[in-house]
């Protein structure tokens, strides 16, 4: 794959989570009064401006399993987010300042070594925080850059790669819509074609499936909907929502990426969530130079995103 489109994927999505890092848990209506502009420190971590979070950390941990080992390989991807959780590997100071709870949870069972990688996961109602869709974006690109579709093998695998953290069949689905929106994007489409044919496949795929419910508003003239009707907390759904919505009612990847910060809520994985994909659409030239010269290890992230583009 053009190590460009990979470029702008984790710059983008590493762009968008440092932006979104200081504000993290800020109301929509505080940022009204005081909306993100730039890269700024402190705030909720107290980390240095450019600290991108655990929304990187976990796409650099999968991209480096699926580099390293030439396939995809459950227990692998699980060991390195132990590194990440244990060691602080694929940290942005070298230092784990976060982690979601589900998250936790399923790399503590499979550190017991008592579970096969993909029954490690979650399967509550309540575990449906956004803890996989932020990290599968890679996962995306290297089925489709090895097999050039998204259909139902790949996302038996975006499913089983979810299910490390969140075995949730809403978050899978949730991996699930958001591949096949990217596939059409790698495609060639624009952001609204392929908004249009990646839910119709959706459809295709997940229309029997109870807990596709969940998605209806994509079906309700989606791109159209108020802002106030956008949520942006940590359920997944919400996340994916906010993310395309913001794609779908932007045209540059400033203003993506200050929309969807702005919304406020779960700021940094709704930026990585969007981000990611605005890197591909915009690339990585795009991202401006202000918000890129201070992201931290931006040197480590380009020789991640040109390795990994070997493999895709
Ligand atoms: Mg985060």
């Amino acid at each position: 794959m053009d190590t460009k489109i990979v470029r702008g994927m984790l710059l983008g999505l590493a762009t968008c989570d440092a932006l979104g890092v200081p504000v993290e848990f800020a109301s929509r209506y505080t940022l009204k009064d005081r909306p993100v502009t730039k890269m700024i420190a402190f705030g909720t971590w107290y980390q240095p401006a450019g600290t991108w979070s655990d929304d990187t950390s976990m796409t650099v941990a999968t991209m480096e399993s699926l580099y390293r080992r030439k396939q995809i390989d459950y227990d692998d991807m699980l060991r390195n987010f132990v590194r990440w959780y244990d060691k602080a590997e694929f940290t942005a100071n070298d230092e784990r300042f976060d982690v979601g709870n589900t998250t936790r949870a399923s790399i503590l069972r499979y550190s017991r070594g008592l579970l096969p990688p993909t029954k490690c996961g979650a399967t509550d109602d309540n575990t449906n925080g956004n803890g996989s869709l932020m990290r599968i974006l890679p996962a995306i690109l290297y089925l489709f850059g090895t097999r050039g579709k998204i259909s139902v093998d790949e996302l038996k695998i975006i499913h089983n790669i979810s299910a490390l953290t969140h075995a949730h069949p809403i978050s899978k689905i949730s991996c699930g819509i958001y591949a096949l929106i990217v596939a059409q994007i790698l495609s060639g489409k624009n952001i609204s074609d392929a908004f249009a044919a990646g839910i119709n496949d959706a459809k295709t795929f997940y229309g029997n499936d109870t807990e596709f419910k969940a998605f209806t508003r994509l079906y309700e003239n989606f791109a159209s909907l108020p802002e106030e009707r956008i949520l942006s907390g940590g359920y997944v759904v919400e996340t994916l929502e906010a993310a395309l919505w913001c794609l779908l009612n932007t045209n540059d990847f400033r203003s993506l990426a200050l929309k969807v910060i702005n919304l406020g809520g779960d700021t940094d994985t709704a930026g990585a969530v969007a981000g990611g994909v605005a890197g591909i659409i915009y690339g990585v030239e795009e991202i401006p130079e202000e918000w890129l010269s201070v992201l931290r290890k931006r040197d480590w992230l380009e020789k991640m995103a040109d390795d990994f583009a070997t493999v895709c």
